[in-house]
């Protein structure tokens, strides 16, 4: 079908299917993931019907990227990647090696050349910013050490792959030579210089956004901050996400994500930085959505009938060298079960990066289509695989862990982030506080007083450390999750307060708690009036919003207004008097 508006029609109909599809997955309590690629297939080349155009939704994904890594950037600070340097990028270089020497195995059973063999294997080791970034974000570890972990081993893999991009052509050409000639005759040094050229552009790029980046971009962003403008600070927001990712890839020849997680990386330490993760998220989600519709849109799913052994071999070396390798490396530096876990099966998955190898491969005549489609359906399984494994690992390291201790609170109430086993609570009659901000702080310090048993559930890792520091009893974890909320022995408690800001997890969290205890107390805290009716639908018992309250401050802050009096007439009286009527 011919359409008139390719670009509108894919952003229509890339949002609104992937919207549908989404809730739906949702209501059968899969994760919507799957449902934006499904919205992709349908609208792909592959299944009748409507037809976008693929190079469009690329380009709308590679937005997605940016603004994700950005938002990455800005969680990270050089610091942090600097204190991983020496487990990232050993154990990055280990698990890009096996990865690609499996692949080459692979590849190789298959018939494929040398050279073939060495893009397929390479194109298997990279995995996809998206579906690791989303991951951590979906469970709040973006700012955990085993975030930080993730992410740097993605930095190195990223950095990698900039090098193995710009290095495929000449190496495609030395193989040929190699194959057309028995002695080649390739110039060696042409290749070192290349190789050169590339580390010192990156080298350029990097210490730019250090020394000049760092000082003014901050500055130009608080400056835009005491204009006032909102709208403005957006804009600003988006400028430097995008100018600078484009920047570094235009002119450094640095991918666009690695540019852009720079951008965020340089203002993490500004206190901006939490403003700045804000505003760049709604758009942010749109285009990450439009990544997983482009992806689904190139699958062709007659792949699986066609070559079913060889999609099979090329998923299990992702899953066993991408994830497995990992997994042991990190497990190998002395890191917790829980982060090897996270480490290893955020990682075990393949996506952009490895599409934009296998593509220029196939130019460059050294894979072919049949390569491009093993490669995607795999990226394909082993994204929709994704968040499974993650159940699954969470289920293997749960029943690993010890049995659950049953301790008295103040014994040894410093339960394990969920990630290392959840130890249930055998509290009872207790009070159980989600969310310890601006908000559950006041309202926690208040409960200690009047010396409730308290439980506190919180998601960001450094509240739970000072918690713990404190000897106040803590779940780490997203309240929202089924398990982390089982685990605060709700049965039993005798009050709930949600005093987290978004309506959307207050609501799944007491709708939880209510099924799990119907005569719990159930207070829950909202900011806007349609969320009272969606929280008390779901089981509170009352709702609080902070704007009714506020406002009811204010007014009992009020001074009394002094009531007229005869003596003194007011102005307009006096005025009225003294203005002789006509
Ligand atoms: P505030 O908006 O300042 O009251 O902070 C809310 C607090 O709740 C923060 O410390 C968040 O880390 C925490 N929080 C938000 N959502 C959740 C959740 N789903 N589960 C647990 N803690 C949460």
């Amino acid at each position: 079908m011919e359409q008139s508006h390719p670009l509108v029609a894919i952003i229509v109909l890339g949002i609104g299917l992937a919207f549908l599809f989404g809730t739906i997955a949702n209501r059968l309590r899969i994760t919507p993931l799957v449902g934006y690629i499904l919205a992709g297939v349908a609208v792909g080349p592959f299944t009748p019907g409507f037809v976008a155009d693929p190079a469009l939704a690329q380009q709308l994904a590679e937005i997605g990227v940016i603004l994700l890594m950005f938002g990455v950037g800005l969680h990270f600070s050089l610091r942090d990647l600097l204190a991983l340097w020496a487990l990232v990028v050993p154990g990055a270089l280990i698990q890009i090696a096996v990865s690609t020497l499996l692949g080459m195995g692979v590849a190789t059973l298959i018939g494929w050349s040398f050279g073939s063999a060495l893009a397929f294997g390479l194109s298997l080791s990279i995995s996809s910013t998206v579906v690791l970034t989303r991951a951590l974000e979906a469970r709040h570890l973006v700012d955990s050490e085993r975030g930080h972990i993730a992410v740097g081993w993605l930095i190195v893999q990223d950095m990698l792959m900039v090098i193995a991009l710009v290095l495929m052509p000449p190496l495609a050409l030395a193989l040929q030579l190699m194959g057309e000639q028995a002695e080649g005759t390739f110039d060696y040094a042409e290749l070192s210089t290349i190789f050169g050229y590339t580390l010192f552009w990156f080298a350029a790029f990097i210490a730019l956004m250090l020394i000049a980046g760092k000082r003014f971009i901050p500055q130009g962003l608080h400056y835009i901050v005491h204009t006032g403008s909102r709208e403005l600070f957006r804009l600003a927001v988006l400028t430097i996400a995008l100018v600078v990712a484009f920047a570094a890839s235009e002119l450094f020849g640095v991918s666009l994500a690695l540019g852009a997680f720079f951008a965020g990386m340089i203002l993490a330490e500004s206190p901006l930085s939490q403003r700045a993760a804000e505003e760049s998220l709604p758009l942010r989600d749109a285009f990450a959505v439009l990544f997983f519709v482009s992806i689904g849109m190139l699958f062709d799913p007659g792949v699986i009938l066609r070559d079913p052994l060889a999609l099979a071999a090329t998923v299990a070396v992702i899953f066993l060298a991408n994830g497995g390798v990992t997994f042991f490396v990190v497990r190998l530096y002395g890191y917790s079960l829980g982060t090897a876990i996270t480490v290893g099966v955020g990682l075990a998955q393949i996506g952009e990066f490895s599409f934009v190898l296998v593509g220029l491969s196939i130019t460059l005549d050294l894979l072919d289509e049949r390569a491009r489609d093993l490669v995607l359906g795999a990226s394909l399984i082993t994204i929709f695989a994704n968040p499974a494994l993650y159940a699954l690992a969470e289920r293997i390291r749960r029943r690993s862990a010890p049995p659950a201790p049953l301790v008295e609170p103040l014994e040894e109430p410093l339960m394990e982030s969920p990630e290392e086993g959840l130890v249930p609570s055998t509290m009872e009659g207790h009070a159980v506080l989600v969310g310890y901000g601006r908000v559950g702080r006041l309202v926690g310090e208040r409960l200690l007083e009047q010396g409730w048993p308290l439980l506190v559930i919180e998601d960001a890792a450094d509240v739970v450390e000072q918690l713990r520091e404190k000897e106040i009893a803590v779940i780490s974890g997203n309240a929202a999750e089924d398990p982390v909320l089982s685990a605060a022995n709700l049965a039993h408690a005798k009050v709930l307060i949600v005093a987290i800001p978004n309506g959307f997890e207050a609501g799944q969290i007491v709708e939880q708690a209510r099924a799990a205890n119907p005569e719990l107390e159930i207070i829950a805290r909202a900011h806007f009036d349609a969320e009272i009716d969606h929280l008390m639908e779901h089981g509170a018992t009352r709702v609080i919003i902070g704007e009714r309250e506020i406002t009811r401050a204010i007014l009992e802050y009020l001074p009394e207004r002094e009531p007229p009096t005869e003596e003194f007439p007011s102005v307009g009286e006096e005025e009225q008097s003294e203005t002789p009527s006509p």
